[in-house]
């Protein structure tokens, strides 16, 4: 048996209907035996970004469990976007679902298709504010993603729109 790991993964999504997305993701997480959840935060309400005409994005932060190495992790992310048919016609424009890997235990990771720590975490209230929420405050990664929120340059809106519970994710 392997040990399982502890990852942190950002979740967005502005085409359609945005919490059956978040909900249909959650749900293929769960559904997925080398994966436990451990933390979801709330549904965030987030300003678009890119300057692109779009809907604004919903965002959560999951936290997991997992027995998945980092690549198998983003491969089975690849498959959840796939099933949502997320479309990928203007970069930085609508999508049904965007699944990124920010942590993946204490790991730095860099490969042709993976970057962890995600690179562009401390730029992106929309991943920090959610991401502190749903981490423990003993968390080995709650302090630096606190400073990161307090420093952060991002000055996007981003608003606390619904609880966890229209997840309809039960530990
Ligand atoms: P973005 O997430 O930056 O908006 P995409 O979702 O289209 O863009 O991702 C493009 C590629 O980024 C993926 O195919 C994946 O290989 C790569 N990638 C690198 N690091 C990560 C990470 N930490 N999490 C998710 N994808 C990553
Ligand atoms: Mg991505």
């Amino acid at each position: 048996m392997t040990t399982p790991i502890e990852s942190v993964l950002s979740i967005g999504t502005n085409i359609g209907d945005r919490l059956t997305n978040l909900q249909r993701a959650v749900q293929m997480l769960n559904e997925n035996d080398q994966i436990e959840l451990t933390s979801l935060s709330s549904v965030y309400e987030t300003e678009p970004v890119g300057g692109v005409e779009q809907q604004s994005f919903y965002n959560i932060t999951a936290v997991i469990q997992t027995t998945l190495s980092a690549q198998e992790l983003l491969d089975y992310l690849h498959e959840i976007e796939q099933a949502l048919h997320r479309k990928r016609i203007v970069h930085w424009g609508p999508r049904t679902i965007d699944l990124d890997i920010i942590y993946y235990d204490r790991q730095h990771i860099q490969t042709a298709t993976l970057t962890v720590p995600h690179p562009e975490m401390a730029n992106r209230r929309f991943v920090l504010a959610p991401t502190l929420e749903a981490l423990a405050s003993d968390d080995e990664h709650y302090d630096e993603v606190a400073h990161l929120l307090q420093v952060t340059p991002d000055r996007n809106w981003i608003k606390k729109k619904f609880s966890n519970e229209v997840l309809m994710w039960t530990k």
